[in-house]
Parts: C-alpha cells; sequence; structure tokens
C-alpha cells in the first residue's frame, strides 16, 4: 500500500471513504459494517470503491464474495470494480474481472456452492432447476397424482399452492401462517396442503430438481452444519451485499453461518426502500444487523444525494415523509434546478403513451439518448398500450422484469432438451418434450418417465423403455439427440445445433410464424456461446433470464440505442436522466392486488419512492383520468375512472408543476368538435341510380 491515498478516493466524501477504507488496512477481513442510506447517496458506488480498494491493499478477488439481486447489477458492479482498480493497478488488473468469479446473486452464488458441496450434503451434482413455471408444471403434477384436482374442485390453483409453499420456506413459517390474509380461501385445505407439500418435495428430490427456493434452503440448511459452515466461510475473506434492505431471513440466517462474527461482512441498503416483502424479504435484516454484530459492528449513514436534482428529491423526500414508519435519514442535494418534477394529467392510457413517446422523442432532439430515459410502471402489463406506439413508432426498446425471451414456448422446449440431457429425472422437462413428438400421448409419456425416475441408471431406461406405441420414427430420433448430446462429441455451445435440428420440424408442425420462432432459436445459440459449459448456461438462464426487446429477439446488441421499460421492482438500483412514471393513480400505485392492509399499503408507498428517486434530471409522473384494469375473476377487464395516487395528496402537489396534456387548445378532441358539413349520403347514394 502506499502512503498518498489512492486518486480514487479523493472523488468520495468523508462518510464514504470512512466506509471505503473501514478496516482494509492490508486486504485482510475487518469488523462487520452496515452502510444504511438513502436512494442515490452512494451505497453501490462507495461498496465498488470497498472492492476495488481492497484488491489494491492486497485482497484476493478469488476471495471475495459479492451478492446482490440481479445477475445484471452484480455484473454492473464487477465492472465498476475493475475499472476503479484499474486506474491504480493498471494493465495488472487485466485478470480481475475474471478473478473476481463470485459476483452474483444469492440464487446463483447458493447453486454453485451446493454442486459443489454436493457429495458431501448428499445432492447429485447433476440437478436442474425449476423456473416459476415449471414449479407451478410440477405442483401441479403432484396435485393431480394425490387427486386433489379431480375431487375437490374448489382446491387451491397451482399457482396459490406454489404461492403459499414458497412463503412457508422463505419466511421459514407453517401453512397456517402462509395462509394468514393472504389466501383465506385456502384456510380450510391445510392438511391437504401439508400433505401436498410433502408429495412435492419428495418428487424434487426423487427427480434431482431444485426450485428457486430450494437454492437458499438447500444452502441455509448445508451451513446449518457447523463444519460445512466454516469450510464454506473460509473460502471467503471478505463477503459484501447490496441492498440488503430485500434480503429476506434465509439469507440473513446464511451470511450469518458463513462469517459468525461478522469478520469480513460489509452490508449496504435503504430501509426506505424495502420493496420485496411479497417475497418475504424482510427489513429487519437490515435494522437488526448493529445488533447481531454487536459490539463489533460499525455502521456508517450517507446524507448526501448525488443523483437528483433538488427539485425532484424534494418531492421524493415529501411522499417519503408521509410514511408510517420513520426513516431517519435526511438526503439532501447541491443539485439545483428550476425545473420541478412535472405531475402530467392525461384522459387514458393511449394518452399517456403519446406523452411519453413526444416527450421522448424530443429529449433525443435535444442530444439524450434512448438509453438515458426510462419509462417505469408498477405492473408488466401496464406498459402494453406504450409498447404498441412504440412499435408504431419504429422506436426500439428493451423491457426488464416483464416477459423474458425465455418465457417462450419454443425457447423453453429447447432448454427442456438440454435439462433433460443434463438430468433425464427432470420429469417436467421429459414430459414437455415427449408431448412435441405427435404419437406419444400423457399415459405412454408418464410411463416412460417413470421407469427413468426410479431406475439407478436413467439413461439407460429411457433408451430401453418399450417406444410407445404410435410413436413411430419420432421415438429413435428422440432417443437419437438425446444420446448425441449427453456423449458430449460436439462439444459446447457446438451440441446447440444439433439440438435446434432436432427440434425445427416440431416447431414447424405446431406454429404457423416458425421462421420468426427458428431466428430465436439461432439467438440461443449465440447467448450460448458465451457459457463455459451446458450446466453453466442453464443454471444462470433459468435464474436470471434476458430481457425482453422490442422484437422479440433476446437481448439487444450492445451498442443499440433502445429505451427502457421497467418494473419498478426491477428498476431498483438504477438511474436515469429522465424518467416517466406511468399510471400514478390508486388502484396502480396502490395496486389493487394486495389485500390493501396497511402494511401492503406502506410498501406501495415505497415503491413510489423508489421509482421517483431514480431520476436525475427530469421526472414525469403520469395520471391518466382513466385507465384498463385486467379485472380479479368477479370484475373481469375493464376501463376504470382514476384518481391521482393517495400518495401525493394535495399538500404534496407545491413540489410538482402540474400540467394537463395534450393542452386543451391543441387537443384532438377540439379538433373533432369543429363543425361539419351536413351530407345526404343515403339520398347520394339513391340519386345514382335515378
Ligand atoms: P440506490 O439507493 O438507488 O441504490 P445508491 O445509494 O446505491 O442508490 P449510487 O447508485 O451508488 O447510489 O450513486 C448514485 C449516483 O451518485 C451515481 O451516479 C454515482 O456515480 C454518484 N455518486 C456517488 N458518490 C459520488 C461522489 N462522491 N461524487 C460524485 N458522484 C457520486
Ligand atoms: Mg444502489
Amino acid at each position: 500500500s502506499t502512503t498518498a491515498p489512492p486518486g480514487y478516493l479523493e472523488a468520495l466524501n468523508p462518510e464514504q471513504r470512512a466506509a471505503v477504507e473501514h478496516g482494509a488496512e492490508g486486504g485482510a477481513p475487518g469488523a462487520p459494517l452496515l452502510v444504511i442510506a438513502g436512494a442515490g447517496s452512494g451505497k453501490t458506488n462507495t461498496l465498488a470503491h470497498r472492492v476495488a480498494h481492497l484488491i489494491v491493499e492486497g485482497a484476493d478477488p478469488r476471495r471475495i464474495l459479492l451478492m446482490t439481486f440481479s445477475r445484471r447489477a452484480a455484473s454492473e458492479l464487477s465492472r465498476r470494480v475493475e475499472r476503479i482498480a484499474r486506474r491504480v493497478l493498471g494493465e495488472g488488473a487485466g485478470a480481475l474481472a475474471d478473478a473476481l468469479s463470485w459476483a452474483g446473486t444469492f440464487h446463483g452464488i447458493g447453486a454453485r456452492l451446493l454442486r459443489e458441496y454436493a457429495e458431501q450434503l448428499g445432492l447429485d451434482p447433476a440437478f436442474t432447476i425449476h423456473d416459476r413455471e415449471d414449479s407451478a408444471d410440477l405442483m401441479n403434477l403432484v396435485r393431480h397424482e394425490l387427486g386433489f384436482s379431480k375431487t375437490e374442485t374448489r382446491f387451491p390453483t397451482k399457482g396459490a399452492c406454489l404461492a403459499i409453499y414458497s412463503r412457508c420456506v422463505n419466511a421459514e413459517c407453517s401453512v397456517e401462517e402462509a395462509i394468514g390474509h393472504a389466501y383465506p380461501w385456502c384456510s380450510s385445505w391445510v392438511d391437504e396442503l401439508k400433505r401436498l407439500f410433502g408429495a412435492y418435495v419428495e418428487a424434487k428430490q426423487r427427480q434431482n430438481v431444485l426450485d428457486y427456493d430450494d437454492l437458499l434452503l438447500y444452502w441455509a440448511g448445508a451451513v446449518a452444519h457447523p463444519e460445512i459452515a466454516a469450510d464454506m466461510g473460509e473460502r471467503f475473506d471478505h463477503v459484501l451485499v447490496d441492498e440488503y434492505q430485500d434480503t429476506n431471513r434465509l439469507q440473513s440466517t446464511i451470511l450469518r453461518a458463513l462469517k459468525p462474527e461478522g469478520r469480513g461482512l460489509t452490508v449496504v441498503g435503504d430501509d426506505a426502500q424495502s420493496i420485496y416483502s411479497f417475497r418475504a424479504a424482510t427489513v429487519r435484516n437490515i435494522l437488526d444487523f448493529p445488533s447481531q454484530f454487536s459490539p463489533a459492528a460499525q455502521v456508517i449513514t450517507l446524507e448526501r444525494n448525488y443523483r437528483s436534482t433538488q427539485p425532484i428529491l424534494a418531492a421524493a423526500n415529501g411522499v417519503i415523509g408521509l410514511a408510517k414508519e420513520r426513516f431517519t435519514k435526511n438526503l439532501w442535494t447541491e443539485r439545483a434546478s428550476g425545473v420541478r418534477p412535472r405531475l402530467v394529467a392525461v384522459r387514458d392510457e393511449a394518452d399517456q403513451a403519446r406523452y411519453v413517446v413526444e416527450q421522448v422523442l424530443e429529449k433525443r432532439e435535444e442530444g439524450a439518448a434512448l438509453k438515458q430515459q426510462a419509462v417505469l410502471f408498477r405492473t408488466s402489463h401496464h406498459s402494453g398500450p406504450l409498447e404498441l406506439e412504440l412499435t408504431r413508432r419504429n422506436i426500439p426498446f428493451v423491457k426488464f422484469g416483464g416477459l423474458k425471451f425465455l418465457d417462450a414456448a419454443h425457447v423453453k422446449d429447447l432448454l427442456a432438451l438440454l435439462r433433460f440431457v443434463e438430468n433425464p429425472r427432470d420429469r417436467v422437462a421429459g414430459f414437455r418434450l415427449m408431448q412435441l413428438l405427435p404419437g406419444v400421448g400423457p399415459t405412454s409419456a408418464q410411463r416412460v418417465l417413470d421407469a427413468v425416475e426410479q431406475a439407478a441408471d436413467p439413461l439407460a431406461a429411457l433408451q430401453g423403455a418399450p417406444p410407445p406405441p404410435r410413436s413411430g420414427a419420432d421415438w429413435p430420433g428422440f432417443l437419437g439427440v438425446v444420446a448425441d448430446l449427453r456423449t458430449g462429441r460436439a462439444g459446447w455451445p457446438a451440441e446447440m445445433e444439433r439440438a435446434r435440428t432436432w427440434y425445427e420440424p416440431h416447431l414447424e408442425r405446431v406454429h404457423e410464424d416458425a421462421a420468426a420462432r427458428q431466428a430465436d432459436l439461432v439467438q440461443l445459440e449465440q447467448i450460448a456461446g458465451g457459457y463455459p459449459s451446458r450446466e453453466r448456461f442453464l443454471t444462470d438462464l433459468t435464474l436470471d433470464p434476458p430481457d425482453a426487446t422490442s422484437d422479440q429477439a433476446g437481448p439487444p446488441l450492445k451498442d443499440e440505442d433502445y429505451l427502457i421499460l421497467s418494473t419498478i421492482h426491477s428498476a431498483k438500483g438504477q438511474e436515469w436522466k429522465s424518467v416517466f412514471l406511468l399510471n400514478a393513480v390508486d388502484g396502480c400505485i396502490p395496486s389493487d392486488l394486495g389485500t390493501g392492509s396497511s402494511a401492503e399499503v406502506e410498501e406501495e408507498r415505497r415503491l413510489l419512492y423508489v421509482a421517483m428517486t431514480r431520476a436525475r434530471d427530469d421526472l414525469h409522473v403520469i395520471t391518466p383520468q382513466r385507465f384498463f384494469t385486467h379485472g380479479q375473476a368477479s370484475r373481469g377487464d375493464r376501463h376504470v375512472y382514476a384518481s391521482r395516487t393517495r400518495f401525493i395528496p394535495g399538500d404534496l402537489l407545491g413540489h410538482f408543476e402540474r400540467i394537463a396534456w395534450p393542452a386543451a387548445d391543441a387537443s384532438p378532441a377540439a379538433t373533432a368538435s369543429r363543425t361539419l358539413p351536413r351530407v345526404n349520403l343515403g339520398g347520394q347514394m339513391r340519386g345514382m341510380w335515378r
């Protein structure tokens, strides 16, 4: 280490610098550290500087575990670390990005560690991972097997079953508690649900699959054994977590098991931005950190916001200031500006879309790239009318948090093949594939899969199973591709081509737009090329699939310009020059999908706060007077009249510039109401024959 502070430290304010340098001398692990601070105060930036500084000080990047909420956020963080460290280490930092290999999401890191420790844990390391849809399919299968779906017509749907199960696991609570107030109609099924969940767990184990929740659950289970916890914990000198307010109890259990005294542990977050309690995240994790690691824990708060202009910050502070809980942080900024955030009244969602497009194009004219602008919304389908308008106007966009590239049936089919090759016991994958073969019915598929599941050598069982009647040449074709891929002869990712060649005739039989879908598959092949192995490809894609784009063809090229569309949840941690918030009306924010409990309403308020604090220079909060609701079953789809979100009451209006759009005189409605000549079309028509 050097005597003069490295240049990158000079850009930091004293509190940020304290967090970066905290116990970092020599790169050795220091006392547990919590940075709790408001939006845009530089938490993530500070975390990146801290990691870089640790490395500069001599910490081994291969022994740093860095976790955050999405793979995108993790790779962005790694890139920032590399950029900072390179300024000091120069070319010596060349291999840094690769060396910082333990940067990812909790789930992704969990999957890797579970594979590494599989033998000790009695797991088969070839396990495959089920995404939510696969999990729902398996839950459904088990539901059928137990006969619940037939005799009891009012038994909870597969989605409700999965949601309750997931809540039990993540919040470490009983079925009764999980049902709680969220699923009151399920409370007469507690015994059946318990049986169902037991059978579901057994099915997963027989099939050697883990679902999302299992990745944390098994990880926590593994580190409940002190020897394993110690062994895993010793691999990492530093464990750093961003967005800590959105971790759940299992995640905090895991961290404490890895670092019982908290040495080398750094967590950063903002309690005012906790927005994932519906997935059992608990803000207690961040609030209890100091006492959990008392008296060693250090707490640093940051109060200067570097992101937003003063008027935007004032409006956001106003919104969060009305929250029931008290958030102690007092954010300030030096970014003066005369431009207040806009509160825009429009008639309906069509006008809302036109307003956004008009503004976005105007800002592009003024020099702001599309990428520096984002449109945020509470729920994925809220962007529907805007997507139509953007498509019509040929404006490219990428949508975060909505439909994923991989949700497309044909992409899932091809991935099911890879998954089945990896793990022939994966019944959901196997069933999906066999359904593609025209002569193979569900019953014969089940019969084959039963044999495969029970066999010691599942692949041999598959090859030896009697071909289903009427399956014809498709059956040997199917066995052939599985066997070929299994040998790995073609190598990765070349085997993707073999997989696609097998799949294409099936694709053509089922889908009319086969050509477009084929293009997706070629794209998938290109994505596969970026991964070292089939297993890593499958794991990463299942855990964090690429986002949908305007042309539905996977992630966009690196240097293309495109507008960002994102749910508020997926916008976490990010910032843009301009931000448009759609549907800032009651029923959308707060959403009427919740039960309306006060805790839920408070979470919606924090959500609005998160949305507003994404903006650097200008913010447009849009309130359509009518919006379309995709109804709960009872009410159906319909238009409803809406009022401004209750989170911006009259007292706060002074923070906004209020406008109506389109302005009254320019509105198309005004043009339409111009007096038109009266014509007698009927008489004209009759006259033609006289
Ligand atoms: P969020 O709560 O939204 O996750 P955050 O606290 O993580 O926000 P960052 O994203 O790290 O905040 O930083 C917000 C912006 O402020 C970034 O553009 C960052 O580069 C800038 N910034 C942070 N610290 C400083 C600083 N000391 N000097 C100048 N700019 C800074
Ligand atoms: Mg951040």
